[in-house]
């Protein structure tokens, strides 16, 4: 699998950083998974969306879906006109999603999307992706995702408090992309872990690698690289940059090889 992180600003975006979205290519599968703002810009540049197997939202924070409704108006009346496209999200989302598409919302959401509720203690398989989740610490219907296919494994916290059992969901992980909002000195609610403690949850899974996601943009990303790195005891950690490509499973450890 491999994983091109289309943006990764926790909560706004940074001049030079969308919110939050990657795009995941699984062999021929393509999942969008988190719409934050400036990631279907992003998207446009690395997939053709109408050719996307499915839209995966981790929970309808603004900064992780509203290029959702860019999305919408793409599929009903632009280049993707006619292409209804599979849209996996927690509980209650077309609910919340639909009253600002304004009038007919309804009829408009559902000719855009094939929506489909995802939730904690449910297996499924998204485009032959085999994909379970953890519902997080966070102040809504917020789910962690563990997805497998071709031979590679990746964990994606979304937002996750301190009392998220992360390192449980992503055992054996090779790639742990895990939320790193705060620093030390830096705390804030607990409705989201810092760059040291995703490095502690990624150790305790045994994961491969750990990516760090969604910074908080007054933030120095290097600095959280380097608060991670020291705890990490020689896991690998990277930032998850925009534009960045990281590689999981087999393909990477085959780079690790060389
Ligand atoms: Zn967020
Ligand atoms: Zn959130």
């Amino acid at each position: 699998m491999r994983l091109h992180v289309l943006g990764s600003s926790g909560g706004y975006a940074r001049a030079d950083n969308p919110c939050t979205g990657f795009l995941l290519e699984a062999g021929e599968a393509r999942l969008w998974l988190d719409a934050g703002h400036g990631t279907f810009s992003a998207l446009r540049r690395v997939a053709d969306f109408r050719h996307l197997d499915a839209v995966v939202l981790s929970h309808l924070h603004p900064d992780h879906c509203v290029d959702l409704y860019a999305l919408h108006v793409a599929l009903l009346w632009g280049e993707g006109k006619g292409v209804r496209l599979p849209l996996y999200a927690p509980p209650g989302s077309r609910e919340v999603l639909i009253p600002l598409l304004f009038e007919d919302g309804a009829k408009k959401f559902d000719a855009a999307f094939d929506y489909r509720v995802i939730d904690e203690g449910m297996e499924t398989e998204i485009a032959g992706v085999r994909a379970s989740f953890l519902r997080t610490q966070h102040p809504i219907h917020t789910l962690a995702m563990r997805l497998e296919a071709q031979g590679g494994v990746l964990t994606y916290s979304a937002d996750s408090g301190p009392e998220t059992d992360l390192a449980a969901l992503a055992r054996g992980s090779d790639l742990a992309l895990f939320e790193a909002t705060y620093q030390e000195g830096h705390p804030g609610a607990p409705v989201h872990i810092s760059a040291t403690e995703a490095a502690e949850r990624a150790v305790r899974a045994g994961a491969g690698r750990l990516a760090l996601t969604h910074i908080w943009p007054p933030l120095d990303p290097r600095v959280s690289l380097e608060e991670a790195t020291a705890v990490a005891g020689g896991l690998p950690v990277v930032n998850a940059e925009p534009g960045g490509v990281l590689e999981i499973g087999p393909a990477r450890r085959e780079e690790d090889r060389r």
